[in-house]
């Protein structure tokens, strides 16, 4: 089947005029700074986008992206497939007004001089921050088992919170 490319930068106002529905890849290869942070990725997220207006007038893209990616396992240290289902459902802002008056249900998303949204990079930070904060074997599939990790392995404290849960209020500023 052919995998049809979404494209990079939209208009969401603009699609969601023409009612857009996107069904189809954003190329990982594409996704520098995921690939940065992981053993390996598919070569695809599949992706799809619906555009709209709502019964207020808001401009509205949601969806969902799937992929899988390999991580390392902070157990065992051997790398482990984990798979990503992201939701999202955004509205396009532009300056802090609009930011504010956003029903709680959508995610703001700031559009650029031209009204257009980085849907690349959107998609990447979500992927990223949907990584699990410390990345682990289902406790069956691990080779280091849990009386191993009595030795102090991994203890609590290097439960760091994941570093790229910060993405999503910085693109709150
Ligand atoms: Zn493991």
């Amino acid at each position: 089947m052919q995998k049809v490319k979404l494209p990079h930068q939209i208009d969401p106002v603009k699609s969601a005029l023409q009612r857009s529905d996107y069904e189809g890849v954003v190329n990982t290869s594409d996704m520098v700074r995921l690939n940065n942070i992981v053993v390996s990725s598919d070569d695809y997220v599949e992706a799809n986008v619906q555009f709209l207006k709502d019964e207020q007038g808001l401009t509205v893209f949601r969806g969902s992206l799937m992929t899988s990616v390999e991580l390392l396992c902070q157990r065992c240290n051997e790398a482990f497939k984990q798979n990503l289902n992201v939701e999202f459902c955004y509205s396009p802002v532009q300056g802090e007004d609009e930011f504010d008056s956003l029903p709680e249900a959508y995610e703001p998303v700031e559009v650029d001089e031209h009204g257009m949204v980085n849907l690349l990079q959107l998609f990447e930070d979500d992927l990223m921050v949907s990584l699990p904060l410390v990345p682990r074997h289902a406790e069956a599939e691990c080779t280091v088992t849990e009386s191993d990790m009595q030795f102090g392995q991994l203890k609590p404290e290097d439960e760091r919170p994941n570093p790229f849960a910060v993405l999503k209020e910085l693109k709150r500023d």
